[in-house]
């Protein structure tokens, strides 16, 4: 197994992770935040980023101000899609820079994926439990922001954006980075029948992905399905950083989801520079 290669950084009070591997290249602004260092009340405390969890709008813009300043780019053209669970990649310009900022009406619809070779144009895309997976071509200059939950995964979205990254930039995977951040661990997502069998699926006899740990619970394992599918999609495995975080476990740190229900959202956002 690989080292964990995330690092945390504090600045403004604002708390969020980076990867070595893309914050080593240059070439990119970005982070996952946490939830300590925003405005949103209880249960949206402190840091949330989604507009679409009904939390007081002024609250969630101005966390995005501060979660943009901490990471460096600019708040008002970060790009924000309408997540729905999908394996729907959207390559983004400059004429949608903005889209989702600052309303959540005028988000870029339907999509769990975004690309784009654009400089300063920051994607945006949010997450409590699902997986985040960051990409970057350092060559032809491209980068994607994937989100994954166990239909993500199942139907590998992840795999569908690097496609259309070689579609579009003519990206390489063999040139490729990437990195998976805080998500539900293994040992803290219990599933259902529907969801295992949809696992084991796309993950046939793999273990490591979709485990019986009950009569009726299996355990699954989103992180590493998204490094498989990476693997798979012909990445090197010393060009992909993970994070060991669990945002389940670590109340104080993230949001989850599943342990709290409703409640905020963390933000996995990139830039090219
Ligand atoms: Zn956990």
């Amino acid at each position: 197994m690989r080292l964990p290669n995330w690092y945390r950084v504090e600045t403004g009070g604002v708390k969020f992770y980076r990867a070595w591997n893309l914050q080593a290249t240059g070439l990119v602004a970005h982070g996952f935040s946490t939830r300590i260092g925003g405005v949103s009340k209880a249960p949206y405390n402190s840091l949330n980023l989604g507009l679409a969890v009904n939390d007081d709008k002024e609250a969630v813009l101005a966390n995005r101000r501060a979660f943009a300043s901490a990471i460096g780019v600019d708040p008002k053209r970060i790009v924000v899609p309408k997540q729905i669970h999908s394996n729907l990649v959207k390559l983004v310009t400059e004429s949608d820079a903005g889209s989702g900022a600052l309303d959540h009406s005028n988000a870029i619809p339907d999509a769990d994926a975004l690309i784009t070779n654009t400089p300063n144009l920051p994607l945006a895309l949010h997450f409590a439990d699902c997986v985040c997976i960051f990409l970057l071509d350092p060559e032809h200059r491209a980068i994607g922001v994937a989100h994954a939950g166990w239909r993500g995964t199942a139907s590998k979205i992840v795999s569908s954006a690097i496609e259309a990254m070689t579609r579009e930039f003519g990206s390489d995977p063999g040139a490729m980075l990437a990195a998976v951040g805080p998500a539900v661990a293994r040992s803290c997502y219990d599933v259902g029948e529907d969801t295992a069998k949809a696992l084991f699926d796309a993950f046939p006899h793999d273990e490591r992905v979709i485990k019986q740990s009950t009569a009726t619970k299996w355990r699954a394992g989103l992180k590493i399905a998204n490094i498989i599918i990476l693997r798979q999609a012909g990445l090197k495995e010393s060009k992909i950083a993970f994070s060991e975080s669990c945002t389940c476990c670590d109340r104080d740190e993230f949001f989850s989801y599943r342990r709290e229900g409703l409640t905020g959202r963390m933000g996995g956002w990139m830039s090219l520079l």
